[in-house]
């Protein structure tokens, strides 16, 4: 019902509707019309063929009528539809045209034969239906105009059918009984028109507000959908400020494990002073915490007063210790030509340059430089098979490699002083405080052990001579060569040289018997003799007096072994000097 209506507001008011909406409206409209005419068609034939129309031309007549006002309202109406396509105007007068055409065309059909009273109705109704079209399509809004355009049409129409009809009795009663019902038939036909445009009028002041009411649903619809949008917006931000916020969380929680690690680590550097042990707790933290595959630390020679290299790996299995183990000595060389001081990562760009890569299946390996000063003197190796790995960065890595070289810096200060403390500033071997420290705690092991033990005396024969014919400084270079000979000897033979007095040392021997010992001697003393210490342009030789005394087998009181063998050495200083004399054994002594 709406739908009627909907065409009819268009047509007749123009109603402001989207030209979507009026275009649909008409070609709903254009369907009902066509088939009312196609019903006016049927109704013709009925009455031909139930006899009420006795004449057959007159049936064809407006069958054919009809089929012209069909098409040609297919055109106008189609033209009505284009119009609204370009938003123009539809020609009122068109239309008018059309209605007064048709309306005599349907009028005239009386000229052919007379028509019985029923079928000129059904003429009639057909007119009003035509005029109802035009007081709806004409566009003319005026109500006494159109009434006046339905009042003329229907009195013209009216009378053209009387007269047609009943054109011999003209002069008849019969105009009197014609005229009263045609102005019955206009007066209706004028107040159906009216109440037809009040129902109009009604219906379109209750669309506006229906309208009206929905622009403002829309528009709150619109503000609703805008506000749920914001709120979506505001949602999926807060989900993804969550996530973040987890994430920072998670990060938090790692950052904390990771300075706790730290913290332990550097608790330990504080309490030891074993460079060695440091290393091996930092890559056994560094491994655990970060499960890692391999770490590796390489500390080069002589930095903490280490001969040889320093290695130190903790790897998932072995082949990979052993791969790093053999790689890490070549990765510490490319990492000082390379001289950064920034971490190196060894795995870039898939080249896989040390087998311990893919011997151990690493994807993610990086060389963290130690450095002290500008010297870079070792490296560590932290390698995973994990290509996230090294999401969080370098700092932790970098933060132990730099606790472990401070604490590398002042355990070696330690090591510096201590062996400082228990060295001979000029010969380098242990001083005479050191001596009366150590040995007191290897005579309770031997005594415990009941290893051998051999204490040697030497002393420098005549050497104020030196002193006073070459000078004092070329008296020190006699002397460093008699402590690094000794030295020499201690390491040989896991000994200790100590520096006793000005030019007397003590050779100790732990573990070694007297024949065994008495052979060192032959050798080292044949060595010191024979040795040109060379000072400025002059060439000094020397002799040496030694005296051994050996626990058990030549003193059996531990506590005076370093007296006898005094007493011995003293034996070669009265006797000639130049001898190896053997506790007990004087007599037997031969320079
Ligand atoms: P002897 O054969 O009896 O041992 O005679 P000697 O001259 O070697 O013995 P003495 O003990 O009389 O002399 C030792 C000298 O060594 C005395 C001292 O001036 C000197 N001397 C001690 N320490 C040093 C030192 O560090 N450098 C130098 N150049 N001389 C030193
Ligand atoms: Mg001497
Ligand atoms: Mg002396």
């Amino acid at each position: 019902m709406d739908n009627v209506w909907g065409f009819v507001f268009v047509c007749y008011r123009g109603f402001d509707m989207s030209t979507e909406f009026k275009k649909n409206q008409i070609k709903r409209f254009i369907s009902l019309n066509r088939a009312i005419y196609i019903f006016m068609i049927l109704t013709v034939f009925l009455s031909r063929i139930t006899e009420l129309m006795d004449n057959s031309i007159l049936m064809l007549y407006y069958v054919a009528l009809i089929l012209l006002v069909l098409s040609l309202d297919r055109f106008v109406f189609f033209r009505r539809v284009k119009l609204l396509d370009q938003e123009a105007e539809f020609p009122g007068t068109l239309f008018r045209v059309r209605t007064c055409i048709y309306i005599i065309l349907f009028s005239v059909g009386g000229v052919i034969d007379i028509i019985p009273p029923a079928l000129v109705v059904c003429i009639y109704m057909c007119i009003m239906y035509i005029l109802i079209q035009d007081a709806i399509f004409c566009e003319v809004f005026d109500i006494v105009n159109n009434c006046l355009v339905i009042s003329i049409m229907l009195f013209i129409s009216g009378i053209m059918l009387f007269f047609i009809q009943y054109r011999k009795l003209v002069n008849g009663i019969w105009i009197n009984g014609y005229a009263p019902p045609l102005v019955v038939v206009i007066i209706v036909c004028n107040l159906l028109y009216l109440i037809f445009d009040w129902i109009i009028r009604y219906m379109e002041e209750r669309n506006k507000k229906l309208l009206f009411e929905n622009e403002e649903i829309a528009e709150e619809n619109k503000k609703l959908t805008l506000f749920r949008e914001k709120v979506e917006k505001v949602n999926s931000e807060i989900n993804y400020q969550k996530i973040e916020l987890t994430k920072a969380n998670d990060d938090l929680a790692e950052s904390n494990l990771e300075t706790r690690t730290l913290i332990n680590v550097m608790k330990f550097f504080s309490t030891s002073f074993d460079i060695e042990k440091n290393a091996q707790v930092m890559v056994e933290n560094v491994m655990e915490l970060k499960d890692a595959r391999i770490v590796g630390i390489y500390i080069s020679e002589n930095v903490y007063m280490n001969e040889n290299p320093y290695i130190e790996i903790k790897a998932e299995n072995d082949t990979s210790f052993k791969l790093l183990e053999n790689d890490i000595t070549d990765i510490y060389k490319m990492v000082v030509e390379l001289g950064s001081f920034e971490p190196v990562v060894l795995c870039e760009n898939h080249e896989f340059k040390y087998k311990f890569l893919t011997g151990g299946n690493i994807c993610n390996a990086v060389a963290f430089p130690a450095f002290e000063d500008k010297d870079i003197y070792g490296v560590m190796v932290v390698a995973s098979g994990k290509y996230d790995f090294f999401i969080n960065g370098y700092s932790f890595y970098e933060s132990a490699v730099m606790d472990f070289t401070s604490a590398l810096i002042s355990d070696r200060l330690y090591l510096k002083t201590e062996e400082m403390a228990k060295k001979d500033g000029l010969t380098k071997v242990y001083n005479r405080v050191y001596f009366n420290q150590f040995y007191h705690e290897l005579k309770k092991n031997v005594l415990e052990s009941g290893d051998a033990l051999t204490v040697v005396m030497l002393d420098i024969d005549h050497f104020k001579n030196v002193n006073d014919t070459y000078g004092h400084l070329a008296g020190d270079e006699v002397i460093k060569m008699v402590g690094a000979v000794d030295n020499k000897y201690a390491e040989l033979h896991q000994g200790t040289a100590v520096r006793f007095g000005g030019e007397e040392f003590l050779l100790i021997l732990r573990n070694t018997g007297l024949s065994e010992a008495y052979d060192i001697l032959k050798e080292m003393h044949d060595e010191i003799t024979s040795t040109v210490v060379e000072f400025e342009d002059m060439k000094i030789k020397i002799n040496i007096s030694m005296g051994v005394s050996s626990y058990k087998e030549t003193c059996d009181d531990i506590d005076a072994l370093v007296d006898r063998a005094d007493q011995a050495l003293y034996y070669s200083k009265t006797h000639g000097r130049g001898m190896i004399v053997i506790d007990g054994r004087e007599e037997e002594s031969s320079s």
